[in-house]
């Protein structure tokens, strides 16, 4: 493609998928060189939007607890007797099907980081903290965020309690943890 053939065509496919022009031009400017040749294979501009059902499957109990009840679920292996959050259908060691069990939903910081630089989703929130919290009575450690007012205060051992956000969706983003008093 010559210059100015290519610079329209960025133009109108840029509209069509909605990016910017630059971004296009950025991403082909191949074709404005001797590098494609007219049997190369030829790429376009596209774009894709998926909607999906996504299944929690053996952990949908734990989503909806939190969702509708405020409650925050364990699993318990009957064999071992330990405690999984978050939630396995089945225990890992003895392979037998677990029971659900209530959390009181306190516990403590086994490890943090504050995160600085974040995708999209997330971006307006930096900078926050994402934890590693082992919940009183489960042996194992969930990883959520810890929301304080000053973060620089968190440590590992620090107690803590889980808050259910007022709008909830079914997602983990639900619940976050904040300092226990
Ligand atoms: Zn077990």
């Amino acid at each position: 493609m010559d210059k100015q053939t290519f610079l329209l065509w960025a133009e109108r496919n840029a509209r069509r998928i909605g990016v910017k022009k630059g971004q296009v031009v950025k991403a082909f400017e191949k074709e404005m060189t001797a590098q494609t040749g007219i049997d190369a294979p030829f790429e376009i501009p596209d774009t894709m939007h998926v909607n999906m059902r996504y299944s929690y499957g053996g952990q949908s109990r734990f989503f909806r607890e939190i969702l509708e009840n405020k409650r925050l679920m364990g699993t318990r292996c009957g064999t071992c007797g330990k405690v999984f959050c978050p939630p396995r259908s089945h225990c890992p060691v003895c392979y037998e099907q677990t029971a659900w069990i209530e959390l009181k939903g306190t516990g403590k910081l086994l490890s943090y980081t504050t995160v600085y630089f974040a995708t999209s989703s997330y971006i307006k929130r930096v900078p926050y903290i994402v934890a590693y919290i082992k919940l009183d009575g489960a042996d194992t450690a969930i990883l959520s965020n810890v929301e304080m007012k000053d973060i620089k205060k968190a440590r590992v051992g620090m107690e803590v309690k889980v808050m259910f956000r007022k709008q909830r969706d079914g997602r983990i983003t639900d619940i976050y943890f904040k300092e226990a008093q």
